[in-house]
């Protein structure tokens, strides 16, 4: 069983040894299977062994992201990997409903985190802090989060937006290749390796929408500028200048094609990082004019110069060293006068009383103060390009409310020699590891106390003694190296070496090789023991940076040197004394700060592993990878993570049991079966089986709840529309018939409007023609009296046979001819009106087949009728009040005249 996180993590070989080891082989027989853990926490048993052969196997396949608990493990591919970090990629993970559930890669962590902003969970802020070694992928996973979050954090109307200068996105992704530029060199490890630690908090409105940046940086390696590791390059920004630079640019910057720079080294080597181009155009991005650009690429190029200037002793001590090389032009570059320049690099200023005293430095203090001076212009124009950049990213503070913040620290380091700058870098990440530690397990077990739950306490591996030794109060490591550091005198390491022993001697966490002549100590780190060298540790505390040569550079030509340093006073020793600030305190100083800012976000930690020391693609060393894993303490992590709660709710207490059982169900027997967590892996594994059964149970439950609502629902729908169905059709039925009554009503009203009025029209007519039958003779005789002459005389017909007009009656129909076999009557009327006036003046009965009617002349308004009476007919005639009724038919005019016709024809068989 293993026993907690107490136990140190063993290398492959020590493994052998142990207990766990049946179990091992075991596990890794399944080699097929190994790669299929997702999570390291299933690993079963955990032992640097189990972890590394499931993340070799994973690496083999290409799948370079892997979960162990609550950290994110990346092994570098060293080769471009197609589509794995595209915005497709991206969406993918944004949208998705359970990211977690897809495969594990850093757009999980960064999704996650961003969630948590959107949920307002407690903490809103989020830090994503991402280490490992140099070389490991941290640059590339910090450049991965802010494209993340510059995708899918921005807002819509910026994603349209074709002024790509003016995109907040834009500005904060252009800021990383600017600082590369300036932070990062070519190194044995890394041909980009960050030489600063950084913070980049993205600022995010109440939307979630990105709206601002800033950029925290922590000890920047400037000693690098003046000195560069052998087989190592000076930052990347000298080697852009010398290969980008135009022609006109290389006169402006004293820089000829051929000139050899002393702190240029392996400048032939050509590597993806340097674009000069590209670091032009983010300037051009963030707002730095011409005019600026040339400010800092001129002072850039004052540094180069400065390097190549050496000098040789002098034969009379009194007089200063001899320039062995002089340099041209680094005065004119920098902005001061070039005689100047060299009296502050070669002769001392004293201060005794009121009276200042030259003093004429050796040759090696003239290379220390020319050192000195290139490290502190480049320090602080990278200070001044960090503020710059801030200026220019950062949204004014009532516009964002939360952030994600993005942490890119230097992991920790081992080398041969180590000095200040690693005992500073382990510090840092001693801090990071107690933060780490004390996130995921001294907080998870005291709340569980809190609780109230049963729980059986798990040791781990607490660094506060390490921490102590380093910055505990009153002696440390620190305070003893801060105070040798701001005595006024010359550091004796030998000396400095007795007095730690003496004042930390009985500290577990420091030791001495007895045998060591090199004054040193080693410090017992969480991730192994590292020995410093005492040789120059003060003095790189002290960074003293020469008065002179300060007040030079205040004086400087170059605005932007005048202005950095003008306004530097009060970090920048004067001629009154040393400062009290060191590089320590001043590095403990924004470290505390740092994990202050940490301790109020939610942290989500990614360790990038470098699976080989050559970069090579794909390519996998058990050794390298195992010395990594112990140092991030990635086995310990995975135990931590395994022996807590396998899933933690932020609710109160009595929410988990609620999730799980009912109110009658409430008995404690059940509860310890879900919260205790023992230390033993098999009990973790049961606990975290029981948490699948109950949510799978959970699930169950809560699927038959989901279909008896459905049901409910489907079958309360069904009825409602059942019901509307009806009373639809009702109100339909009702509003038909009440339709149809009406339009029957109308239609029999109408009918008998039709009926009574054709009644009446065909009671008349027969009345009249019966009348006109009866009553010939009379009407013969009585000569419509109520006739006007007028009308008498146009009523009249003058008919060929008759002498007077004869007056016809019986207009406008009602002629017949008796003796005829068949009779003809030609009409003006038309149509059906005609043929029902025949039919009625005739009095034909409306039968079929007895009789045709025929019309001729239809067209014309003339019709004849064949028919047989029966019997005799009487015909009274009487004259037509037609105007043209006596008128020959025309058939050209409209006009007819059928009277006259008709009345000779009939008459005629008459007189015979
Ligand atoms: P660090 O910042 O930890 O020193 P970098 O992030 O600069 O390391 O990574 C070193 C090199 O490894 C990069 O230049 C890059 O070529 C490669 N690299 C790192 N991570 C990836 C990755 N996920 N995919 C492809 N190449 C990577």
């Amino acid at each position: 069983q293993v026993k907690g996180v107490t136990q140190r993590v063993h290398s492959p070989d020590q493994s052998r040894n142990d207990p766990l080891e049946d179990d091992v082989q075991a596990f890794l027989i399944d080699e097929d299977q190994l790669h299929t853990f997702d999570d390291l926490t299933k690993v079963n048993p955990v032992t640097p062994a189990t972890v590394l052969k499931c993340l070799q196997a994973r690496y083999s396949l290409k799948v370079f992201y892997t979960h162990a608990g609550c950290t994110l493990v990346a092994l570098n591919p060293f080769q471009a990997i197609p589509d794995l970090y595209s915005v497709d990629v991206m969406k993918e993970y944004h949208y998705a409903t359970q990211p977690q559930e897809f495969k594990p890669h850093i757009f999980i962590v960064a999704e996650e985190a961003y969630r948590n902003v959107q949920g307002q969970l407690e903490p809103v802020n989020q830090s994503l802090v991402v280490s490992g070694e140099s070389g490991a992928g941290k640059t590339w996973t910090s450049r991965c989060l802010m494209k993340y979050y510059a995708t899918v954090a921005a807002s819509a109307q910026a994603v349209s937006s074709q002024d790509a200068v003016e995109r907040i996105e834009r500005r904060v992704l252009d800021s990383n290749p600017l600082m590369e530029a300036f932070g990062n060199a070519c190194t044995l490890r890394n041909n980009n390796s960050s030489r600063f630690g950084k913070y980049i908090q993205l600022q995010m409105n109440r939307a979630q929408l990105l709206v601002g940046a800033s950029v925290q940086t922590y000890l920047l390696e400037k000693t690098r500028v003046a000195c560069q590791p052998a087989n190592e390059r000076n930052f990347h920004i000298f080697y852009q200048m010398m290969k980008g630079a135009t022609d006109e640019q290389r006169t402006d910057w004293k820089m000829p094609q051929d000139q050899c720079f002393v702190w240029l080294p392996n400048c032939e080597n050509q590597i993806e990082e340097d674009g000069f181009l590209e670091t032009a155009e983010a300037m051009v991005h963030l707002g730095i004019d011409a005019e600026r650009q040339r400010q800092i690429f001129r002072v850039l190029a004052g540094i180069l110069q400065l390097g190549n200037v050496s000098f040789c002793s002098s034969t009379n001590e009194s007089q200063p060293c001899d320039l062995d090389q002089v340099s041209e032009g680094t005065g004119e570059l920098l902005g001061v006068p070039a005689e100047e320049l060299c009296r502050c690099l070669r002769v001392r200023t004293l201060k005794a009383g009121k009276q200042n005293v030259l003093k004429p430095c050796s040759q090696a203090e003239c290379g220390v103060r020319r050192d000195c001076l290139a490290k502190v212009i480049y320090g602080q124009l990278f200070e001044w390009l960090v503020t710059f950049i801030n200026s220019c990213i950062c949204a004014d503070q009532s516009k964002w409310c939360n952030f994600i913040g993005v942490l890119d620290v230097y992991g920790f380091e081992c080398f041969q020699i180590n000095n200040l700058e690693q005992l500073c870098i382990n510090y840092a990440n001693e801090k990071l590891q107690q933060h780490f530690v004390a996130h995921y397990l001294r907080a998870q077990q005291e709340e569980y106390v809190s609780e109230g739950l049963e729980w059986s306490f798990i040791k781990y591996q607490d660094n506060q003694s390490c921490l102590d030794l380093l910055e505990g109060s009153p002696i440390s490591v620190f305070s003893l190296l801060n105070e040798e550091s701001r005595l006024n005198r010359a550091s004796d390491s030998t000396a400095l070496r007795g007095r730690l022993e003496k004042e930390l001697g009985g500290n577990d966490n420091i030791c001495w090789d007895k045998f060591s002549k090199v004054p040193h100590f080693t410090v017992a780190h969480y991730a192994g023991k590292v020995s410093y060298q005492l040789e120059g540790m003060v003095e790189k505390n002290k960074d003293p940076v020469p008065p002179e040569l300060i007040g030079l550079l205040e004086k400087s030509d170059n605005l932007l040197l005048h202005e950095i340093f003008s306004d530097k006073e009060t970090e920048i020793p004067h001629s009154k004394g040393l400062s009290r600030v060191t590089v320590i305190s001043k590095f403990k100083n924004s470290l505390e700060n740092l994990m202050k800012l940490l301790l109020t976000t939610a942290p989500h930690y990614t360790r990038c592993i470098k699976p080989n020391s050559d970069c090579r693609p794909l390519t996998f060393k058990n050794r390298e990878v195992i010395l990594q894993l112990e140092a991030c303490g990635i086995v310990e992590t995975i135990h931590i993570s395994a022996a807590g709660f396998p899933i933690r709710c932020s609710f109160p207490p009595h929410t988990l049991v609620v999730r799980y059982f009912s109110k009658d169900e409430l008995t404690p027997k059940l509860l310890p079966g879900v919260c205790r967590c023992d230390v033993s892996t098999q009990s973790d594994l049961s606990n975290s089986s029981q948490l699948d059964l109950l949510e799978d149970h959970r699930g169950k439950i809560l699927s038959r709840c989901a279909f008896t609502i459905q049901c409910c629902w489907l079958r309360h729908q069904r009825r409602r529309r059942l019901a509307r169905r009806q009373s639809a059709t009702l109100i339909q039925a009702a509003v038909r018939s009440w339709l149809v009554r009406k339009q029957i009503r109308r239609w029999n009203g109408a009918a008998s409007v039709i009926q009574n009025t054709w009644k009446k029209w065909r009671v008349r007519t027969s009345s009249l023609a019966e009348a006109e039958l009866d009553e010939a003779e009379d009407l013969a005789a009585d000569d419509s009296p109520a006739l006007s002459a007028v009308v008498r005389e146009r009523g009249s017909v003058q008919l060929s046979s008759f002498q007077e007009p004869v007056p016809v009656r019986g207009w406008p129909m009602g002629l017949a001819l008796a003796s005829a076999p068949s009779i003809t009557v030609s009409l003006t009327a038309t149509g059906f009106q005609k043929m029902i006036s025949v039919m009625t003046s005739l009095n034909l009965p409306s039968r079929r087949g007895e009789y045709k009617v025929e019309t001729n002349q239809y067209k014309q308004g003339l019709a004849s009728i064949r028919a047989r009476p029966r019997g005799s007919v009487k015909l009274h005639y009487q004259r037509s009040p037609l105007l043209y009724a006596d008128m020959q038919p025309d058939l050209k005019s409209n006009v007819t005249g059928f009277n006259e016709i008709l009345l000779e024809k009939t008459l005629r068989p008459i007189q015979r």
